[in-house]
């Protein structure tokens, strides 16, 4: 049978620091190869084992003005003391191409792509199990990342924020185990990509069908 042509969806996952996004993102990549990630640009200072062009693009305040003025962004937006944007270019070619794209956005960012393309978004919320669960998990990154008491303690208090906006996204995924939430995050991709109004080439795929019968 031919592949049926299929327009690509943006896949948004967010979630506080810390409840496992990063995780799930990486995984849905690793098991779908034809899925692409946006690569965000930030002014936040580059952490210890980040990697510039793959976990962000790390520009200076005045370039990231320019890039929202000139419109090459998606949407953007500031989070923390930081600003952040998609790059629209890259996003638009994968979409083009029938590629999804998964983004790692917060949820200012979220609403901003509803508002463009809200047929092509399918947006899922990442809950920890737990006050105590995430608390730990923010903890254990921050060994790694270098980050500092107050820069946990702030998202912490961050974290609360962003949570109370669960209700504005598809699905809700309580990532209580990795494995079972990686799984679930692949379940809405599959369901969401079989979904009639994205099967462009369908129609045709049906009139070829009733023809030879
Ligand atoms: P971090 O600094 O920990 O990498 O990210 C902080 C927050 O910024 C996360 O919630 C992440 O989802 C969000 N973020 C990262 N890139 C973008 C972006 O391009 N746009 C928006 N709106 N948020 C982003």
């Amino acid at each position: 049978m031919e592949q049926i042509q299929r327009r690509g969806l943006m896949y948004v996952l967010s979630s506080p620091s810390g409840a496992g996004k990063t995780t799930i993102s990486r995984a849905l990549l690793g098991n779908n190869p034809d899925m692409t990630i946006s690569v965000s640009v930030t002014t936040r200072k580059i952490r210890a084992g980040e990697v510039h062009g793959q976990d962000y693009y790390f520009v200076e305040h005045d370039d990231f003005r320019d890039m929202v003025d000139n419109g090459e962004m998606l949407e953007h937006a500031k989070v923390f003391d930081n600003y952040y944007g998609t790059p629209r270019q890259p996003v638009e070619k994968s979409l083009s191409e029938g590629k999804d794209v998964i983004f790692d956005i917060d949820w200012q960012g979220t609403q901003q792509l509803a508002e463009i393309a809200r047929d092509d978004l399918v947006t899922v919320f990442i809950l920890p199990p737990s006050r105590t669960e995430l608390e730990k998990r923010l903890r254990h990154r921050s060994r790694d990342t270098r980050e500092t008491e107050a820069e946990i303690r702030g998202r912490m208090s961050k974290a609360a924020d962003e949570i109370s906006h669960y209700s504005e996204y598809d699905y809700v995924i309580i990532n209580e185990d990795i494995d079972r939430a990686i799984e679930k995050a692949q379940l809405i991709l599959d369901a969401e990509r079989i979904r009639r109004e994205r099967m462009v080439g369908l129609s045709e795929f049906v009139r070829g069908l009733r023809e030879g019968l």
